[in-house]
């Protein structure tokens, strides 16, 4: 797998350019934010490690511009903030996942393969449930036929129930399936998106099980 690695740090650089590489991908590297979106446009490019303090063009500008182009590409937010409300504008912006710095090569590295594992699953193929269609190579769905535009996010969200018919989610579930990390404290992110959800697909299509979570309406 091919793996491009957007970082000004040179030390963490070759850290992770060399513990990437030991994993047997190859990787490729941009030390300002132009660059990497340059790069992490070619279709060549399979996952994407993106710092967000970059020169050039932040972060956090790349992963909009590069989300425009290129909707599906796993990307990985390299971040020095821990702050819950960067993380959830991250998470609109279309990362898929974070790692907090200080982090361990190891931590890294499994954060890798899980993306990687899940791109190459949703690669091509449809799921149907409940009357929901999702394509997930043209990251379309279709209600009893009609087309529905979704966020990265929210087909995300959605993909959990497909796959899953009937079975109920607890919001942490939710959050750790979806964002991939603990969120600290509280947060109304999974509502948020729910409450998206339902507008596009229609109201009965989540239910709500109280005091236990959501789940998808297979009778739809
Ligand atoms: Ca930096």
């Amino acid at each position: 797998m091919s793996i491009l690695l957007v970082e000004d740090e040179a030390g963490i650089v070759s850290f992770v350019q060399r513990g990437l590489e030991s994993a047997g991908h190859q990787v490729l590297t941009a030390s300002d934010g132009v660059d990497g979106l340059i790069l992490a446009q070619s279709s060549d490019v399979d996952l994407v490690i993106l710092d967000l303090g970059l020169p050039g063009l932040p972060g956090e500008e790349v992963l909009r511009r590069l989300r425009r182009r290129r909707p599906s590409v796993p990307v990985i937010v390299l971040t020095a903030k821990d702050a819950v409300s960067d993380r959830v504008a991250n998470l609109d912006a279309g990362a898929d996942d974070y790692t907090v710095k200080p982090f361990s090569l190891n931590e890294l590295l499994a954060r890798v393969r899980a993306r990687l594992r899940t791109s190459g699953q949703e690669r091509g193929d449809a799921l149907a449930a409940g009357g929901v269609t999702l394509d997930f190579g043209g990251h379309v769905a279709h209600v009893d036929g009609t087309a529905i535009t979704l966020s990265a996010r929210e087909f995300a969200l959605l993909a959990v129930f497909i796959r899953h018919p009937g079975q109920v989610f607890s919001r942490p579930q939710l959050l750790d399936l979806v964002w991939g990390y603990d969120f600290e404290g509280a947060s109304n992110v999974v509502e948020v998106y729910v409450s998206q959800l339902r507008r596009k697909l229609g109201a009965d299509r989540i239910q709500t099980v109280r005091g236990v979570g959501y789940r998808l309406n297979g009778r739809g």
